[in-house]
Formats: C-alpha cells, structure tokens, sequence
C-alpha cells in the first residue's frame, strides 16, 4: 500500500517557525455558504439540512422526488446515476449563484441479508448508492471548490463500517469504503483548503432503523453504553460543526455519533 505523505513546502509541519492562524480561515467562507445534502428530505439529511440552514447557510436539498422541504430548496437527484448528481449540482449551482461549498454526503440505503443469500444486485445497488454515490457527488462537489480555493466535503457512513454486522455485508462494506474515500480526498486536495471528513452514526431514529422489530431494537440498545438509540439532530450537531469554521484543521477523521458503541474502532 501506498501512504505517500507529501508536505507541501511551507507547511506548519515543513516549517516550524510558520505560525497557524485559525482566524479569517480561508477553507470555509462567511455565512451564508452555499450547502448541498444529498437525501435531505427526510431522516438524518433532514436534520443535517435543516441545522446549517438555521446557522444561516443557503441549503439545497437533493432528492430523488426533487420535493423540497418545507422552508428548503430542492434539486432532483438520484445519487446511483451520474447524470442525475451532475445535473443537480449545475442546478443547485443555479440556485445559489455560484459553486457548492459545503457537500454532505447523506443518501443510503439497506439491503440486508445474509453473505450466502446476497444477491450481486444486492451488492451492487447499495455500494452504488452508498459509496459510488458519495464518490460522484464529491468528484462533482470539488470541482468549483478546486477552484474557489476551499470547501467541505462530510461524508455520512455507520458504526456498522467499523464494527461489521451480520446480515449487512453490503452496507458495511459501502460504509467503511466512505473512510478510504475521505482519507484519499484528504491526501489530494487538503492543501487546497478542501476537508473531507466522515461522521459514523451509531443507531439514530429514522425510517431506516424503524424497519427493526421491538426485539431487534431492544437488543441493539443493550450494547449501546448510552442505552438509547439518538435523535438525528444529534448527528447533525457534528456535521454543523465539520461545516464551521472552528473545524478547519480536521481532515480525513471520523467522528462517532454513537453514543459510545464503536468505541475503539
Ligand atoms: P432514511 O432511510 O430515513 O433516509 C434515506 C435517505 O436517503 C432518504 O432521503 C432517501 O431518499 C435517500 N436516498 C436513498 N437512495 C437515494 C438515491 N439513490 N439518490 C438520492 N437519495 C437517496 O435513512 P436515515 O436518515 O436513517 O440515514 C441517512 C444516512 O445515515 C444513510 O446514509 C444511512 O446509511 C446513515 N446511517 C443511518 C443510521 C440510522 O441508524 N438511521 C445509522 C448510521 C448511518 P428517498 O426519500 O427518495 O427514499
């Protein structure tokens, strides 16, 4: 594996007499900055969206149906087709005036069952979604951030990435695959004033984790050493804070919103 580190000549690091001004940071601009959430009509997107739009950001929801929330602005996307993620952005683009600052990475899907039953369709259209989708929307995403000189990339995977789950082969792998994503990105453009980061929620109170049954459920929590499942607003308090200026200085990290479950992984 190669883990070529290359510091840039002049960095804090190459020359430690440079000092690191965390004021007037360049990676993120004055509010209102410009937000695309992919699934941000509902459930943790939902929440995420509606976070930096009340920290005042100019939030575009991109979603399948293309409805917008209420109090929000919408894009059609299907985050599986890379059609369908380019036009939203060119259209989200429209909307705002210029190109995306802050990209978050939220539209997922499951499709359990166990490896022997898995279909490759299965497979496929969760990593399509999950990890395929993340990719186009940041590839699509860095474009007008390469060239306003800054931007956020947020990536949102699962403690299931970190921890594996039975039944889940193909969400797990898609969501750890979000790490590699992130950390790549990191390496490429974090000189460029671009962060790519990832929040790994633990069990949130969603449609998605509606699907269990009262057992399943009750199981779950009894691992959870906050002995509850979180609220989606809790997930996207982190994200908010990825998107801040105050957060300048974090790349390639994932943080854990899971009420101690992942600890250590
Ligand atoms: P929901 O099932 O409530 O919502 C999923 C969202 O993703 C919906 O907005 C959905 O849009 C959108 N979506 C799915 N496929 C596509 C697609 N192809 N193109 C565009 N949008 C799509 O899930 P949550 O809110 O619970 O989950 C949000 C994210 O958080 C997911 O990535 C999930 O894996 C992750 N997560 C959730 C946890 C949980 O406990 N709930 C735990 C850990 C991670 P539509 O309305 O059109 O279906």
């Amino acid at each position: 594996m190669d883990a070529t580190v290359r510091l840039p000549p002049g960095s804090p690091i190459a020359s430690p007499r440079q000092t690191v001004s965390t004021s007037g940071d360049a990676s993120v601009s004055d509010s209102p900055r410009s937000v695309l959430v992919t699934g941000g009509n509902r459930g943790i997107g939902l929440a995420i969206a509606r976070a930096l739009s009340e920290a005042g950001d100019r939030v575009i929801v991109a979603s399948r149906s293309g409805e917008a929330p209420e109090g929000l602005e919408a894009v059609q996307c299907d985050v599986a087709d890379t059609a369908s993620v380019d036009a939203a952005f060119t259209a989200a683009e429209e909307l705002v005036g210029g190109p995306i600052e802050i990209v978050v990475a939220n539209a997922g899907v499951t499709r359990d069952t166990l490896l022997l039953r898995m279909s490759d369709e299965d497979f496929d259209a969760v990593v399509n979604t999950n990890l395929a989708g993340a990719f186009r929307c940041a590839r699509r995403a860095s474009k007008g951030m390469i060239r306003m000189k800054r931007g956020r990339i947020i990536l949102i995977s699962s403690v299931v990435g970190l921890l594996g789950s039975a039944g889940q082969t193909n969400y797990a792998a898609s969501k750890s695959g979000l790490v590699g994503l992130a950390r790549s990105i990191t390496r490429e453009l974090g000189g460029r004033n671009i962060t790519a980061n990832v929040v790994a929620p633990g069990f949130i109170d969603t449609d998605m984790t509606r699907e269990l049954t009262d057992d399943q459920r009750a199981a779950y929590v009894k691992q959870i050493p906050a002995g509850r499942l979180a609220e989606p607003e809790e997930v996207a308090a982190a994200v908010r804070f990825l998107a801040s200026p105050e957060a300048s200085y974090i790349s390639g990290a994932v943080i854990p919103v899971d009420g101690g479950l992942g600890m250590g992984h």
